[in-house]
């Protein structure tokens, strides 16, 4: 039977951020991982990443980052168009090998003295000291607080009864290519049933297509096989954060792949869920609003632009992806409602 202060389910780039900076304030940090190697979609991060990078002390490495120029895209128009990352932000994007990234977040977490340790839960009870959690293997582990950054699973979520909602039927199709001399701009092209995103990462050329599961250019790739399926639709659940638990990166809000801030807003959330998670195991619960806030600040930009971005391409109007991209709606999340009661009892 193990103790610690915070227990982290998922090592993905929000379970590792959250690792990494609760290890850091002096926590006792367990994460669990039911299978760390699995293979996940999404390699790129836009030049906004490099704040959180430095913050978690993770330096971009030729072994598993590229950088990237910009964006070429065809989007809205027949002529393509180009945007510079150098121009916009001064930096570089980069392109990563996910699995090699994700180790090395890993490693850094172990060293920060974070431990981690490969195994599927079973059960999570609600104790009046905290928490345990059942590991298939029969172990047991008790702990004050726990994080939910088990990715779209959001296993601790589901345990609570937590609901999760789902804004759209979006879904990915992926696939590595053998090439290492593609040009280092991410290329975004919108077609008649979705959209094309293609990156050189350090090892590989990364292809994705975004569409709709009833599309024929879907079911044609899926009878061609060699494609691997991924969720890609906006999903968020409909409370964060409690006294004693706290859910991270896609967890908590998946955001749509346009917006190339899953992995980034992942690292962040994660950082601010530690340390909301010892300002809890302190006492003060104000934390849980504060990081609801937190949460909601990164959204609301997202939101801002969701819409527009897929009203800019008004080409395809025959076809039903392009038609629901149409009708997207930015909504207000549930947890507007505990950010506005913390705004009114501060004012007081
Ligand atoms: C097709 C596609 C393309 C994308 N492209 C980009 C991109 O270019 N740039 C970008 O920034 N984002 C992109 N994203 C989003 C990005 O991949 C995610 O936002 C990011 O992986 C979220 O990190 P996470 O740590 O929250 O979850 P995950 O990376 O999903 O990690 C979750 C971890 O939890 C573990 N786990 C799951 N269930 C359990 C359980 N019950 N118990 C214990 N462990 C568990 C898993 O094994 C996994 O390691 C893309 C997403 C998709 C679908």
């Amino acid at each position: 039977m193990e103790q610690v202060d915070l227990l982290i389910l998922g090592s993905g780039p929000a379970g590792c951020a959250a690792a990494i900076t609760g290890a850091a304030l002096g926590l006792k940090v367990l994460v669990v991982d039911r299978n760390p190697a699995s293979r996940k979609a999404g390699d790129a991060l836009p030049p906004q990443a490099a704040p959180i990078l430095q913050k978690l002390g993770v330096v971009p490495d030729p072994a598993w980052a590229t950088p990237t120029a910009g964006l070429q895209f065809q989007w809205g128009s027949e002529t393509a168009g180009t945007t510079s990352f150098a121009g916009l932000h001064r930096r570089f994007g980069l392109a990563l090998n996910r699995p090699v990234f994700e180790e090395h977040l890993r490693q850094k977490a172990l060293e920060a003295g974070a431990c981690i340790l490969t195994s599927g839960p079973e059960g999570l009870q609600e104790t009046p000291q905290g928490w345990t959690l059942k590991l298939q293997e029969g172990t047991e582990i008790h702990a004050r607080c726990v994080l939910d950054a088990t990715g779209r699973q959001a296993w601790v979520a589901r345990q609570l009864g937590i609901k999760r909602h789902s804004l759209d039927a979006q879904v990915a199709l992926y696939r590595e290519v053998d090439s290492t001399d593609g040009p280092p701009w991410i290329q975004v092209t919108a077609v008649e049933e979705g959209w094309w995103y293609i990156s050189q990462l350090p090892h590989a050329r990364s292809e994705m297509f975004f569409t709709l599961p009833e599309s024929p250019a879907y079911l044609e790739k899926i009878h061609q096989g060699g494609w691997k399926v991924a969720p890609a639709s906006v999903t968020f659940l409909s409370q964060v954060a409690g006294e004693r638990w706290l859910a991270v990166g896609d967890a908590a809000f998946t955001f749509d792949p346009i917006a190339s801030q899953g992995i980034s807003q992942a690292l962040a959330s994660g950082y601010y869920a530690a340390c909301a998670a010892r300002d809890l195991l302190q006492g003060r619960k104000e934390a849980i609003l504060a990081y609801t806030l937190t949460l909601l600040k990164a959204t609301e930009g997202f939101f801002r632009e969701w819409a527009g971005i897929y009203q800019a391409e008004q080409r395809f109007g025959g076809s039903i992806y392009w038609q629901q991209r149409h009708n997207l709606r930015s909504v207000q999340l549930p947890w507007w409602q505990q950010a506005e009661l913390f705004t009114w009892v501060q004012a007081r």
